[in-house]
């Protein structure tokens, strides 16, 4: 059953064909990166030729601010900026200082490759952020320059997480993409380095998003098999979800050193607890990660419809939806599949 607008009551239950409610957004303020992750912006097919989105297209901070609302009042509780690399988006503070004034919101967070965050952290903080991930593959600084496309510097990175951390965002989640043969060698030394910090290392699956990073089964390290590695030096024991639509398995180590995280999108795929809208840069509302087309807000946007139009759109598009991409995927011949995808950094992960 999918909910209905009501003319008189403001907030909206809206769920989707397979009964999943609208909860979790993910805004993407930019297209563009200062890095080049082989597994989401590979640099030989986004070099200097590459046409990222001009200024002009990105929505501004206005038009961001009345989406987020919107998609507020339709049920929309957790809000996570993200790009491209969201730190090079000018002024990001102000953005998020009006995001976080929008009643309803319960959780404001943010994902960046930590790059430019030591000097930002503190205005992050101020403008009102609740939560930072940061991402990191390795902490061999070898391995980290091949993963960040040989633009990274490791020590920007450990900088930034004793900024963040002074800066009052504790704790934070630290995502680690594990491709075999790349940085699958390094898995225990960050296990060893973030147990006992407090901060919740999390491991991804390596994904085939977009259509650029030559993904095969091949290079997919499940978690089971890094739950195993771990547990042999480090005991782990399952712990429950903090919430059902929570994506990451949570486990603890035995010892009592910490938490840490699994996010199993390709072998144990979750796409019925999948609560989850993208909005891009440029204003496309996309259902899933893996979708080939989004719904253009910009025009809507700009046509000066009003705010009750905009709100049925998003409510439409929403109950049609029916993304199940990650277990189709497993269902058929493993990444067989051929439509062409919206990119990674398009949308933000
Ligand atoms: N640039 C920021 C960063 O890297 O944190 C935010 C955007 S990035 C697209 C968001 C997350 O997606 C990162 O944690 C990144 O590691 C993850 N990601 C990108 N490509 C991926 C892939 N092919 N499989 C799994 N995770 C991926
Ligand atoms: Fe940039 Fe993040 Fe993609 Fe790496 S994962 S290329 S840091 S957007
Ligand atoms: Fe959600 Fe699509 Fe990922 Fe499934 S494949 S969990 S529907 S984003």
């Amino acid at each position: 059953m999918s909910g209905q607008i009501s003319p008189t009551v403001e907030k909206t239950i809206v769920l989707d064909k397979a009964n999943r409610l609208l909860q979790d957004l993910r805004v993407s303020v930019i297209d563009r990166c200062n890095l080049r992750c082989p597994y989401c912006m590979p640099r030989e097919s986004f070099g200097h030729a590459y046409k990222f989105l001009n200024p002009n297209e990105w929505l501004t901070f206005e038009e961001i601010e009345t989406l987020v609302r919107t998609c507020v009042d339709l049920g929309v509780r957790k809000v996570r900026l993200t790009g491209g690399e969201p730190l090079l988006r000018p002024n990001l503070p102000d953005l998020i200082y009006s995001l976080k004034k929008i009643e309803g919101i319960e959780d404001l967070a943010l994902t960046t490759n930590g790059i430019l965050l030591a000097g930002l952290a503190g205005r992050l903080r101020e403008s009102g952020l609740d939560r930072l991930t940061i991402s990191l593959d390795s902490f061999d600084e070898d391995v980290f320059k091949k993963m960040s496309g040989g633009r990274g510097d490791l020590r920007d990175v450990l900088r930034a997480i004793d900024c963040a951390q002074k800066a009052g965002f504790f704790p934070l989640k630290i995502n680690c993409v594990v491709q075999r043969g790349k940085n699958d060698h390094t898995i225990l030394d960050m296990v060893k380095h973030f147990r006992n910090t407090g901060h919740i290392l999390r491991f991804i699956e390596y994904m085939d998003v977009g259509n650029q990073n030559q993904w095969n089964f091949r290079y997919v390290v499940g978690s089971d098999e890094i739950i195993s590695r771990i547990h042999k030096q480090y005991p782990l024991r399952l712990l429950e979800r903090n919430y059902s639509s929570e994506t990451s398995e949570r486990y603890g180590f035995v010892d009592g050193s910490g938490e840490i995280g699994f996010v199993s999108s390709v072998t144990k795929a979750f796409c019925g607890f999948c609560t989850r809208l993208r909005l891009s840069a440029d204003g496309k509302f996309y259902t899933c990660l893996f979708a080939n087309q989004g719904l253009d807000m910009r025009p809507i946007l700009r046509n000066r419809i009003s705010s009750r139009s905009v709100k049925e759109t998003i409510h439409k598009m929403w109950m049609v939806r029916n993304d199940h991409y990650s277990e189709t995927r497993l269902r058929d011949s493993v990444g067989q599949i051929k439509t062409k995808k919206v990119e990674m950094f398009q949308i933000g992960g």
